[in-house]
Order: C-alpha cells, then structure tokens, then sequence
C-alpha cells in the first residue's frame, strides 16, 4: 500500500471512523482506478473529485461515514442508488453479500460496471434507470444508501425497505448542502437520525441517459 493511502486512513480514523471493517474496506479499494487521469495526483485526498457527466466521486470521509452507518452483518442486502464512478460501491461489495446499484448516466455505469469486472466484484448488480423508483423486483432490501441529494425521501425506497432495515439519504431544500439522514424502518413507523451535513449533486427523478 501507498503512503498516500495510508494517510487517507489515518485521516479518517481521526475523522472519527472507528468500524475495522469498514476502514479495512476503504483501505483495500485502489480509489485511482475510480478517478479521471487528470485527477491522479489527488486520488487519496480526501476530497470529492469531478468524474464524467457533471457528477462527482464522493469524498472518502463521506464514502466511510456513510458505509458505518448501514454496516452490519455480512449477509445483508443492499440497494445503491447514483452508482457514479463505483467507488461506494466497490467500498460496500466488501461488507455485504449483494450489492444493487442503480445509476442514470449509462456512460458512467460502463465505465463502473467495468471497474467492477476489473476488480473482481462479481457481488455487484447494476442497472441503469431511475433510483427514485427503487428496484422492485429485488425488494426488499436490508440496507438502502442514496448517494445523490434529495428534497424528500422517494416513497418506493421506504416501501423496498425490508422492517429493521436502515436506510441512508441527504435530504434538503437546494445542492448546496444537505443533512444525512438515517432512517431506520420498525413495525411502529420510522425512526430519523440526523449524521450532519453533506454535499451530494441532486437525485434526478427522471429517465435514464443512455
Ligand atoms: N457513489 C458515487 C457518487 C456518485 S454522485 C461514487 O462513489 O462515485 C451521484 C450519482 O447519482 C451520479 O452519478 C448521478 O448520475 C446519480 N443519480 C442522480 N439521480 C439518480 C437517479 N434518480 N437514479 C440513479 N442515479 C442517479
């Protein structure tokens, strides 16, 4: 391992990550494969960085922030909604049975799809459509992670999600900045944990790219 990656661990353990796991996931996902050319230099900063389409590949503190807060047990199921450049992705194939993940740009979800291949991520399954709407045919799911911005939380998403199931979306007004919520689903409704805030580029309801 790099020294720039050792230092992006050692950035998040102080950023307060503590799950073992989930740092171990991090730190054996070669985040340069998920980051355009001319972003190498920066690709274990931890910091968002600009990919294809106008869309973004998520900061690594949010990317760890965000995977602590649905991590659980191994044999769990989830559903990725904005699959970007794969690297959230690739971070929780790691640490769950089957990921599903779901994406609106199809040039990134070849692009992604192929990283996957790459690395040997045969637990992943994607799709190209439109997140807001869940993926019935899988439903449900234990765990649900929404890595676009929303104003409100999609109906079909908490309809998928399994009861005792978590799951996780920046809700707020504009893109400039959102709060993380984390939604956990009991029989008696739903419970709302706020995590702070973030900056994802908007959930976009409407049909794919292709
Ligand atoms: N998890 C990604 C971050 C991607 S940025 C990573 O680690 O790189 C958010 C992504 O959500 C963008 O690629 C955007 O195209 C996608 N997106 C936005 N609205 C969507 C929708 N309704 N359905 C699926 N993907 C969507």
């Amino acid at each position: 391992m790099d020294l720039r990656q050792v230092r992006l661990i050692m950035d998040l353990r102080q950023n307060g990550i503590q799950d073992v796991n989930v740092l171990s996931a991090i730190e054996k996902t070669p985040r340069h494969l998920f980051v355009p050319e001319n972003f190498q230099e920066e690709a274990y900063e931890n910091t968002a960085l600009p990919i294809e389409s106008g869309q973004t590949i998520s900061q690594p503190a949010v990317v760890a922030m965000m995977t602590e807060a649905i991590v659980g047990d191994k044999r769990l199921r989830v559903l990725e909604i904005g699959t970007g450049s794969g690297y959230q992705t690739s971070v929780l194939a790691q640490l769950f049975r089957r990921v599903y993940t779901i994406e609106r740009h199809g040039n990134l979800l070849k692009t992604a799809q192929a990283r996957f291949d790459k690395l040997g991520l045969h637990n992943v399954t994607t799709r190209l459509g439109d997140g807001t709407k869940g993926w019935p045919e899988q439903a449900p799911f234990d765990r649900i992670l929404v890595t676009a911005g929303a104003t409100e939380i999609p109906e079909a998403l908490l309809d998928q999600l399994r009861i005792g199931g978590i799951l996780v979306i920046p809700i707020g007004p504009s893109s400039d900045a959102q709060s993380l919520q984390r939604v956990r689903k009991e029989a008696d409704g739903l419970h709302v944990e706020d995590l702070g805030l973030v900056r994802f580029v908007p959930l976009v309801g409407e049909p794919p790219v292709r």
